[in-house]
């Protein structure tokens, strides 16, 4: 795993035309970011830039698995990852962030692209993920279910039988 040092890209040290780089993703980097919504994974991303005088144009391909949360078991499952995403640097005085365009302190020159490469990921996952059918954690589907049927008869029995009428029931029982 490289260091995330290798993120900060130095864009004046870039040569004019093509630079082509590539960062494997691990457990971490994630770890490294301390990023909230995604802490495992392994993805490879591919990122070629294009120099031409003082615009750089990134394309970046993003591909692999994430370990998130199943939302129907909670278990962890595999979330496969395919992006492909562009942004263009200019220099500026500030850094700033306009949708694909980003500029870059002039002064410095670095672009970090450590959460932009996080931010492609967690916007290619879908917002409902769950396990393949049958996958899920057995134990915890059991519960959900046990917990939904103990519901649905509640209120079955509120909703047809008067307690009025439940008393006499018992009664009439006892006869
Ligand atoms: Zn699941």
């Amino acid at each position: 795993m490289c260091s995330i040092d290798t993120f900060k890209i130095d864009l004046k040290a870039l040569p004019q035309d093509e630079t082509v780089m590539q960062y494997k993703l691990n457990d971490d980097y994630f770890k490294a970011i301390d990023a909230s919504d995604v802490q495992r994974g392994e993805l490879c991303v591919d990122l070629s830039i294009r120099r031409t005088d003082d615009f750089f144009e990134l394309n970046f391909h993003t591909e692999g698995v994430v370990h998130i949360p199943c939302d129907l078991c909670l278990d962890d499952m595999e979330q496969p990852i395919s992006s492909d995403n562009r942004i263009v640097a200019k220099f500026g005085e500030d850094y700033s962030e306009d949708d694909d365009l980003v500029t870059v302190a002039e002064e410095e020159g670095i672009l970090d692209v450590t959460w932009l490469i996080y931010q492609f990921i967690v916007l290619n996952i879908p917002i409902k993920h769950v396990h393949a059918p049958g996958k899920c954690n057995p134990a915890m589907i059991k519960m959900l279910e046990e917990h939904s049927v103990a519901r649905s008869d509640e209120e079955e029995e509120e909703d047809t039988i008067d307690p009025r009428w439940a008393a006499l029931l018992k009664l009439k029982d006892k006869k």
